[in-house]
């Protein structure tokens, strides 16, 4: 193989106690990207982020960056700069000492720590901040200033905790370009943790799927989004409509009379599936006959309430067939408004394309 990743993890595995938290996960990382392990809580992406930090190494397996095995070298000897949830600054230093803290042990000069911290200071626009102690900063202010102490010994990997979880949604968007716009800038290999899907759709390269100490899709967010490879990622990436049908065959679901064809589907026996559909591709249309042949327009109920967003209207609509109800976003202005109060029977009609069928366990 003619190129190597950056960073390579090749099957690792975490044990705390009987309970894995890693199991076998296998990824590789290049040059200059920016990756998010996204998953729910408690699925195994800090402790995968710390193995590859050496704070708490794994059990087995090995992680390779920039082409030499550091699964066995202590945290103080890899080369990457962390930021947490909670900033972990040093209270009792100012901002300047705080930045300026892993400078010390590399034997710099005063002159050259003092134009080190004042750059940093000037790129995260934090200019006058120097002499300020971290609780007379604001959160956002704070993660600010602990990604400028993750930078200041240059290093090659940025990880990041949750970095924006604790701060408020609007200094969170701020931060989330901010953080994007300077990564791009440095060109440092950059490795997010979050359990948030915007932020990971927002602002990653490739984002990885995690769920119980696996691995389940690794992708750029519009394959994660448009291809979700299962149920899980379908239903974890954004909002997608479930609705449980029967397999008719290996490649086809039955749903009311008509087959439906699905490329992504590979059942191994012919059994149930989920067949799925996100809600902004689908239309609310008037019960009735339906002739296009390129959408499926079978699902019929019951409005029961709609929700005004703004640019798009929300709808929920009841279907009976499916004990279940679909969610269908529709522009505001593009819509016979009076089709969707609550109680109307309607068509909800789908894009044969867009319908997508997946295993159900
Ligand atoms: P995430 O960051 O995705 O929320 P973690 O990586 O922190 O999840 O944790 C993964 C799993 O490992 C969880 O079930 C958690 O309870 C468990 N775990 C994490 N750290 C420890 C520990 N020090 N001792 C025992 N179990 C732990
Ligand atoms: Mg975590």
């Amino acid at each position: 193989r003619s190129h190597a990743p950056y960073l390579q993890v090749n099957k690792l595995w975490k044990h705390y106690g009987n309970f894995a938290a890693l199991k076998e996960v296998s990824l590789e990382i290049e040059e200059g990207e920016f990756v998010c392990f996204l998953g729910p809580s408690g699925c195994g992406k800090t402790t995968l982020l710390r193995a590859i930090a050496g704070l708490d190494p794994q059990s087995r397996g090995e992680i390779v960056q920039g082409g030499q095995t550091i699964s066995r070298l202590p945290p103080e000897q890899r080369d990457f700069g962390i930021v947490f949830q909670s900033y972990a600054l040093f209270p009792n230093l100012t901002v300047t000492q705080n930045i300026a803290y892993g400078l010390r042990s590399l034997k710099k000069s005063r002159q050259e720590v003092a134009q080190k911290v004042n750059e940093l200071l000037e790129t995260i626009g934090l200019p006058d901040m120097a002499h300020k102690y971290p609780a007379q900063l604001s959160g956002g202010q704070q993660q600010r200033i602990a990604l400028a102490r993750a930078l200041a010994t240059e290093p090659s990997l940025l990880l990041l905790d949750e970095p924006l979880s604790a701060l408020d949604a609007r200094v969170r968007l701020h931060l989330r370009q901010e953080i994007r716009s300077l990564q791009r800038k440095l060109g440092i290999t950059t490795i997010m943790v979050t359990h948030d899907q915007d932020e990971a759709l927002a602002m990653a390269d490739r984002i990885v799927v995690m769920n119980h100490g696996i691995i389940e899709q690794v992708g750029t967010p519009e394959q994660v989004y448009r291809r979700p490879v299962n149920a899980f990622v379908a239903n974890f990436v954004g909002t997608m409509n479930l609705l449980p049908v029967k397999a008719a065959n290996q490649q086809q679901v039955r749903v009311q009379s008509r087959l439906i064809n699905s490329r992504s589907y590979k059942s191994k026996q012919m059994d149930a599936a989920w067949l799925a559909f996100r809600p902004e591709v689908a239309e609310i249309k008037p019960v009735g006959l339906h002739l296009d042949g390129n959408r499926y327009e079978g699902f019929s109920g019951t409005v029961l309430h709609t929700e005004f967003m703004g640019n798009f209207l929300r709808i929920e609509v009841s279907l009976p067939e499916f004990q279940q109800s679909v969610q269908v976003d529709v522009s505001s202005q593009h819509t016979d408004l009076t089709l969707c109060a609550p109680g109307y029977q309607v068509c909800v009609s789908v894009p044969v394309d867009e319908l997508q069928v997946f295993e159900r366990y």
